[in-house]
């Protein structure tokens, strides 16, 4: 019997309109031949409750949130997985016949972008530039992961401080804020340096955080979350001095990866969607 109706799946935001994930969920959906479809979705925050509603009506099998939705949609959702309980929002939603599931995959997206490259995270010391979205995120999935010690650094006081609370509350990791000083060093024993902020993102793209690249030291293991461009200059600089790099991408296509795998239930092509992104972004 003919089967017409596609699966469907996308994002909420506001802005969303220049959101990347359709271009890797699609070319995932066309390697697998699978009749599913993801849509970049403007939504208002005073409509949220009311699309969220649509997505159980409209029976999606799934949807994505970004910004300004991650938080306030929690309420919303009938259970929630540990990370994103720890991290207070939500990225991604799966729906089981009505019933709603909230995860994070933004860090889960950038550990196993770290560990597919053969970097063992369980024992680590990280410092961490940066305490918004992402880099909390980013912190209490590598604290899950076993690192034994994060350095928070950021502009903002208050943030920075409260992330490191978060990590020393939940998790049995040792987290400590140091505000961002000019040229700031990074501390002996450093195992992997983690730019969660949005510095070097194209325009701004001849912009890298301020730190001293003098104190990176060779092995150590330098992560970028920007991903336009893909080889930043922090990474640039960070390579010169021996650091083994990983850029943005590769967190973006194994969190697109994460969240195909939920919401079909098979392996995702990551070499298609890695492949489709870097080449919508280089142009
Ligand atoms: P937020 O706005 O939540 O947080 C931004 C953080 O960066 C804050 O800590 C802020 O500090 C800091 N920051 C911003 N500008 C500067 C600056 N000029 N100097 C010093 N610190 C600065 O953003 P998100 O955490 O959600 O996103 C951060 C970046 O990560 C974005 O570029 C986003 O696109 C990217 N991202 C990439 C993903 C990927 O898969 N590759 C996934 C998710 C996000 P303060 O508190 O002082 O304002």
């Amino acid at each position: 019997m003919a089967h017409y109706r596609a699966e469907l799946t996308g994002v909420f935001g506001d802005p969303v309109d220049d959101n990347p994930t359709c271009v890797l969920e699609e070319a995932a959906y066309a390697a697998l031949g699978l009749n599913y479809r993801y849509l970049t979705i403007k939504v208002l925050p005073e409509d949220l409750e009311t699309a969220m509603a649509s997505v159980r009506a409209m029976h999606f099998r799934g949807i994505n949130l970004t910004m300004p939705h991650k938080i306030k949609v929690i309420p919303m959702l009938d259970e929630l997985s540990e990370a994103a309980q720890i991290i207070g929002a939500v990225n991604t939603v799966v729906n089981d016949n009505g019933r709603l599931t909230g995860e994070n995959t933004d860090g889960k997206g950038f550990t196993t972008a770290l560990k597919n490259g053969g970097v063992k995270i369980s024992g680590t010391r990280i410092m961490v530039l940066g305490a918004g979205g992402a880099a909390r995120a980013i912190c209490v999935e590598c604290a899950l992961n076993g690192a034994s010690h994060i350095t928070i650094v950021n502009r903002t006081q208050g943030s920075g401080s409260e992330l490191a609370d978060l990590i020393n509350e939940k998790t049995e990791c040792k987290a400590e804020y140091v505000p961002w000083t000019e040229n700031l060093a990074v501390p002996e024993g450093t195992d992997i340096l983690i730019n969660a902020t949005p510095i070097g993102f194209t325009p701004a793209h001849m912009q890298r955080p301020d730190i001293d690249y003098d104190t990176i030291r060779e092995g150590m293991v330098a992560a970028d979350v920007v991903f336009d461009p893909v080889d930043t200059l922090f990474l640039e600089e960070c390579g010169k001095h021996g650091a083994r790099c990983f850029n943005g991408i590769g967190m973006l296509v194994q969190q697109g990866a994460l969240n195909f795998t939920m919401w079909t239930g098979k392996e995702a092509p990551v070499d298609v969607m890695y492949d489709a992104l870097a080449k919508e972004i280089q142009g």
